[in-house]
C-alpha cells in the first residue's frame, strides 16, 4: 500500500448479538441472535468509511454458544486469504461474545500475517436503546485501520477497550464490559478517537507460530471435563468412547483432579489421548503439581482457562502427540 492509499478493512461476519434484534428497543435478553446480514451491519455505521474503505462477507450467521470447528477452520482460512492481498490493511471479524475468546485465541495462533485483525462482538442487540453495537464496530473498524495496531496479536474490542485475544475472557453475562484480562490487564484504551496502547502481549502469536490450518479439513476431537465434588470417571470414559485425541480436565485450584477421576485419565494417556490440566478457578498457573501426574504425561495449561487450553491442544495435536512438545505449548503461547 503506497503511503497516501486509503486503507482496506475487511469485515467478516459471523452472527452474535451485534447481528441481533429485539422485539423492542428496551429488550436486553431473550431477543434474536444472528438476525442481520453483514450489509445491515455495516450499513448501520456509515462512518465506517471515514475511516476505511470496507469490504464485507458472511461467514456465517449464528449465536457464538453453537460455534463450531468446521466455521472456525473456514473463517481463519478466509482471514488467511483476505490478508495475503496487499491492498487490505487489516480485518474485523464480527462474533458472538460467548465464544469470542475462544475463536479469537484461535485467530491468534493460526493468522499467518502481522495485519491487525480484531474480533468485535456486542452485550446488546441492534434493537436496543444504546446499542453497543454501532460504536464497537466503529472502534474496530479504527483499530484494524490504525499501523499502530500491527504485530500486537489479535484483538479484541468491546466497550472502548482493547484486550489481547489470549488473555482476555468473558466475566460478566450481561455487562458491556464483560471482557477483561483479569490479572494480564487489557492491551490499550480507546478514547476521543484515538488508540492509547499500555503494553504488548509477551506469548508468541500469528505469524510467530508453528500452527497452520491453511489446508486443514477438520481439528482433532478435544472434550473439556469440569471438576466438582463427587466427580467420578464417567465424563472422561463418554470422552475416549466419544474419541477424543485430547482432554482438558477443568480442575479445581491448582488443576487439582478427584482421586475418583484419576483412573480415567491415566487410562486415557495410556491409551494415548493427550490429557492437559486447567483449572476453573479462572485466575493464576497451574503448575506442575504431583511427580505421578507429571510422569504419566499429564500436561500443565499453566495460564490459560480450560477453553483456551481446550484450542491450543488442538492445535498442538496438529503437529505433535509428543508431551513435551506440548508442554512447551503451553508456556510458549
Ligand atoms: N449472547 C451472545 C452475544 O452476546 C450470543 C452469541 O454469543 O452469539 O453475542
Amino acid at each position: 500500500m503506497s503511503e497516501n492509499a486509503r486503507p482496506t478493512v475487511v469485515i467478516l461476519a459471523t452472527g452474535g448479538t451485534i447481528a441481533g434484534q429485539g422485539a423492542s428497543g428496551t429488550q436486553m435478553t431473550g431477543y434474536h441472535v444472528g438476525d442481520l446480514g453483514v450489509e445491515a451491519l455495516v450499513a448501520a455505521v456509515p462512518q465506517l468509511t471515514d475511516y476505511a474503505e470496507i469490504r464485507a462477507e458472511q461467514i456465517a450467521n449464528i449465536q457464538s454458544s453453537s460455534m463450531t470447528d468446521e466455521i472456525l477452520l473456514r473463517l481463519s482460512q478466509r482471514v488467511n486469504a483476505v490478508l495475503e492481498d496487499p491492498a487490505v490493511t487489516g480485518v474485523v471479524v464480527t462474533h458472538g461474545t460467548d465464544t469470542l475468546e475462544e475463536t479469537a485465541y484461535f485467530l491468534n495462533l493460526t493468522v499467518k500475517s502481522a495485519k491487525p485483525v480484531i474480533v468485535v462482538g456486542a452485550m446488546r442487540p441492534s434493537t436496543a436503546i444504546s446499542a453497543d453495537g454501532p460504536i464497537n464496530l466503529l472502534n474496530a473498524v479504527r483499530l484494524a485501520a490504525d499501523p499502530v495496531a500491527i504485530d500486537r496479536g489479535v484483538m479484541i474490542v468491546l466497550n472502548d477497550e482493547i484486550n489481547g485475544a489470549r488473555d482476555c475472557t468473558k466475566t460478566n453475562t450481561t455487562g458491556l464490559g464483560t471482557f477483561k484480562a483479569p490479572e494480564a490487564g487489557l492491551l490499550g484504551y480507546i478514547a476521543g478517537g484515538r488508540h492509547y496502547f499500555i503494553k504488548k502481549t509477551a506469548m508468541h502469536h500469528t505469524h510467530q507460530t508453528e500452527f497452520d490450518v491453511r489446508r486443514l479439513k477438520a481439528l482433532p476431537r478435544v472434550d473439556i471435563v469440569y471438576s466438582y465434588i463427587n466427580a467420578d470417571h464417567v465424563f472422561v470414559e463418554a470422552a475416549i468412547a466419544a474419541g477424543a485425541k485430547g482432554i482438558v480436565h477443568a480442575g479445581t485450584g491448582n488443576g487439582s483432579v478427584h482421586d475418583d477421576t484419576l483412573g480415567a485419565l491415566f487410562k486415557a494417556r495410556d491409551q494415548g489421548i493427550a490429557v492437559a490440566r486447567a483449572s476453573r478457578v479462572g485466575n493464576g498457573v497451574v503448575t506442575e503439581d504431583c511427580e505421578e501426574w507429571t510422569e504419566a504425561g499429564l500436561l500443565d495449561a499453566a495460564t490459560l482457562n480450560p477453553q483456551k487450553t481446550r484450542i491450543l491442544l488442538q492445535l498442538g495435536l496438529t503437529i505433535t502427540d509428543d508431551p513435551i512438545q506440548l508442554q512447551r505449548m503451553f508456556y510458549e503461547y
